[in-house]
């Protein structure tokens, strides 16, 4: 998954984007880059591995000049982690440039990449995203918004886009819109984010979202449109609401919070746990949930488990030996509140089930007389082509085994789901128009044709 930022009319707006990337950081920890672009069409780049917070020092920025920028967070989903796909994506080519920065997944990048190969085109990356690139400069439109619009077709899966021409700033999302995509304004500015909160924190006021299968860019300081694709069925990421997006967002037009919240209080009525003593988050992307939950249930709420700030989040690490190390570097539970009690953990998904056996232990290991989970979302029974980072489907525990076998390997005395239905009618805009592939199975597109291949990205 990544964040993707932009902005033009800004005097420093390498700047602006830097702090935009702060509250993106969520959606990507593997690398961060910026480009920024001066009024004369001279385009300087910084990209780099780890956060935000690392390594873009005030000489770095300075040397960042222009009133156009784009930004990236990236974490990989296609092709491996390294500087070379770290993004924005930036290339030179016929006296200008191209800069690109991408979140979801192509679900055909490798057969587009086998085709431009064919054809004498050299790669410096394994990243899907590279072949958008390379189809705006073969175009010859005459036009940033035709090139763009040119480029796009043909291509399978989920893009959310901020792109820069020369000096023309563009956005795009797929006809599907599965990743999300706001426009801000700030001043004369106009400003793309993936979420709301990296409005907030330049000041910048959102507009709208930008339409599934819409070109947007800013001529003459004013807000273009053109549309690339014929309006489709949405299939707005589902698990943006869930766990994805940070809970001060809107995405999709709706708050992340209050979807959450609904969540939980659905969680509740479906999944009730009577007897219990209190409930508690895993924090923090279920602390929504977790309030919900507890409003509808009528249980008291507590923090029963401390996370340690300064570590990723755990899937980061991409590495199975590195994901069980750090369950207990970044969580401890807190006796005081668990000792004797029969207590609910609310979180929002399981995965492969790694961390959730791992916390299990914990809660135990603090004197919890009995632990019952409660998920906010359904059983995850299948991967993600679409951008979120859940590989393959014989690592995902619920594809693999019963409820019941779930919760023996996590060591819960007892396991309840979300129901899909109960999902789809909580989050905002719902029931309709959103992907669930990865709990339904029910794929939009055809998945790649050769996984291996997609993964690695060539
Ligand atoms: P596990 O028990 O190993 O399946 O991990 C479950 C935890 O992973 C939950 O707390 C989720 O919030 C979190 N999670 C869910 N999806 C992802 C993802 N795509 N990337 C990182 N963490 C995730």
């Amino acid at each position: 998954m990544c964040g993707i930022f932009g902005i033009t009319g800004q005097p420093d707006a390498a700047r602006v984007t830097h702090l935009g990337l702060y509250s993106l950081q969520h959606r990507g920890q593997e690398s961060a880059g910026i480009v920024a672009v001066s009024a004369d069409g001279d385009a300087a780049t910084v990209r780099k591995m780890g956060l935000v917070s690392d390594g873009f020092d005030e000489d770095r920025i300075e040397a960042l000049h222009g009133p156009t920028a784009i930004g990236h967070t990236r974490y990989s989903t296609a092709g491996t982690s390294s500087i070379e796909n770290a993004q924005p994506v930036f290339v030179r080519f016929r006296g200008g440039h191209i800069a690109l920065a991408h979140n979801g997944n192509l679900t055909n990048a490798v057969e587009l990449r086998a085709a431009l190969e064919a054809e004498g085109s050299i790669f410096a990356s394994s990243m899907d995203s590279e072949v958008i690139v390379h189809r705006i400069a073969k175009s010859r439109a005459g036009q940033p918004a035709a090139q763009l619009s040119e480029a796009l077709q043909g291509l399978e899966g989920a893009f959310s886009l901020a792109v820069v021409i020369g000096t023309t700033l563009l956005a795009a999302r797929d006809a599907h819109g599965w990743r999300p995509l706001s426009i801000g304004r700030l001043g004369d500015a106009w400003v793309f984010a993936s979420e709301t909160c990296a409005l907030d924190i330049v000041g910048a006021t959102r507009v709208r979202d930008v339409a599934a299968g819409e070109i947007v860019y800013v001529e003459d300081g004013e807000l273009r449109s053109h549309r690339f694709a014929e309006p489709a069925a949405l299939h707005r990421c589902v698990f943006e609401y869930i766990y994805f997006a940070r809970p001060d967002s809107q995405v999709f037009g709706g708050s992340v919070d209050r979807a959450r919240r609904a969540l939980g209080r659905q969680l509740a009525k479906e999944q009730p746990t009577p007897g219990a003593d209190i409930v508690f988050a895993v924090p923090d992307s279920s602390n929504a949930a977790a309030l919900g939950y507890a409003e509808a249930s009528g249980l008291q709420l507590e923090h029963a488990l401390i996370r340690n700030h300064y570590v990723g989040r755990t899937f980061i690490q991409p590495t199975q030996a590195g994901r069980d190390a750090k369950v207990k570097v970044k969580y401890n539970a807190v006796r005081e509140v668990l000792e004797g009690r029969s207590v609910v953990m609310v979180d929002d998904s399981i995965v492969r089930g790694t961390t959730t056996r791992g916390l299990v232990a914990l809660l135990r290991g603090a004197g919890a007389r009995e632990v019952h989970m409660r998920v906010s979302s359904p059983p995850i029974t299948g991967p993600c082509y679409y951008g979120i980072d859940t590989p393959e489907r014989e690592q995902l525990i619920a594809a693999k085994m019963q409820i019941g076998e779930v919760a023996s390997a996590i060591g819960v005395d007892s396991l309840g789901y979300l129901s899909l239905e109960g999902l789809l009618h909580a989050v905002p805009d719902g029931p309709d128009g959103f992907c669930h592939a990865c709990f339904s199975g029910q794929y939009p597109t055809r998945p790649p044709v050769d996984i291996k291949r997609y993964r690695s990205g060539r």
